[in-house]
């Protein structure tokens, strides 16, 4: 197997130097500035009496003054054991729970950038997620505007949907994969909201990037079942197409995806099918979804006769329509 620079550079880090190398040899700890180093007499090269081998905790490296030894975790354990490349590496591998696989070569990535995917230098923020218990707050009570709209109130049980009252709005969690809350996302329900000066969808925190897919926590096992996901721009959409029965559905929150929504949707490794709003021409459709046929099946819903209006999301004229959308106006990428 081969593997990326970065997935090396994960292997490298993923256990401590010191600790691992502390196994086998004595080491002393440096004092003062030289804390993070740890030295012991060099087990590579013959006759050392003076410690010549130190490890870098921070760096985590290896590097004897004595002989040419030198290196990264993987470095060490092959010369250490005397073991080739790719048995150091899986001797990693064994010992931690990385999983590898998962992660696409660097090359996908940057042949998507080319091609229309933002890459969004706030990709990699730390998170502060809200309280498990957040949504508690707000009233559960049956939204009508929605429940009018199609969706059941099973389905908005389902997405947590819930009533601010403080602010007159519907609200509900934007959770990423491991169920944790990134963010409340709120849908004004004054009819007037523009002369309120209002948004009619607001964060209640800030969101920072969308690295998330808005139904992949809830629906993560139906894609998997299904080896298909169904990709729409609004959350909503993930709600309403739930309640006409497609549980493997989730959203970008957005029209253009990030790195890692990309990222995310490389990685469920099943057929990808993109319901996008009207307004999106095929053009469009075609630049921001031809990279995704290289790695899988890629097709899209595309309104050909003009079923919707001209602004309209797939699902907005009912299950019917939706239905004669995706039976009969799905389109294969071209080769
Ligand atoms: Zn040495």
């Amino acid at each position: 197997m081969e593997y990326a620079f970065e997935q090396i550079t994960q292997i490298n880090n993923s256990i401590s130097i010191v600790e691992y190398a502390s196994q086998y040899l004595e080491l002393r700890q440096g004092v003062g500035r030289r804390s993070n180093e740890y030295w012991t007499p060099c087990c590579f090269h013959g006759g050392d009496i003076n410690p010549s081998l130190s490890f870098n905790s921070e760096k985590n490296v290896y590097k004897c003054m004595g002989c040419d030894s030198k290196g990264y975790l993987i470095n060490f354990i092959m010369q250490y054991h005397k073991l080739s490349f790719p048995k150091a590496v899986e001797h990693v591998l064994q010992l931690v729970d990385i999983d590898i696989e998962e992660k696409e070569p660097s090359k996908i990535m940057d042949f998507l950038y080319k091609s229309n995917i933002k890459k969004d230098p706030r990709d990699n923020l730390n998170r502060i997620y809200l309280p498990e218990n957040i949504m508690n707050q707000y009233t559960n009570k049956p939204i009508k505007e929605w429940l009018t709209e199609g969706m059941s109130q099973e389905i908005l049980d389902k997405y947590e949907v819930r009533y601010d009252e403080k602010s007159n709005a519907i609200v509900f969690p934007i959770k990423d994969v491991e169920h944790k809350i990134l963010a409340i996302k709120a849908r004004t329900l004054y009819q007037n909201y523009q002369d309120l000066g209002i948004a009619k969808y607001i964060y209640y925190n800030s969101i920072g990037t969308n690295d998330f897919l808005f139904g992949l926590n809830q629906n993560m096992k139906n894609i998997k079942l299904k080896n298909e996901v169904i990709v729409v721009e609004a959350e909503k959409g993930v709600m309403i197409l739930d309640s006409f029965g497609f549980d493997n559905v989730v959203s970008i929150s957005t029209k253009i995806m990030t790195q890692k929504q990309v990222e995310l949707l490389l990685s469920l490794k099943c057929n990808i099918i993109f319901a996008f709003d009207k307004d999106v021409a095929e053009k469009e459709l075609y630049k921001i979804i031809t990279p995704f046929s290289l790695f899988t099946n890629v097709q899209y819903v595309y309104d050909k006769d003009n079923l919707l209006k001209s602004k309209d999301s797939p699902y907005d004229k009912g299950i019917e329509i939706w239905q004669n959308l995706f039976n009969n106006y799905k389109y294969k990428i071209r080769e």
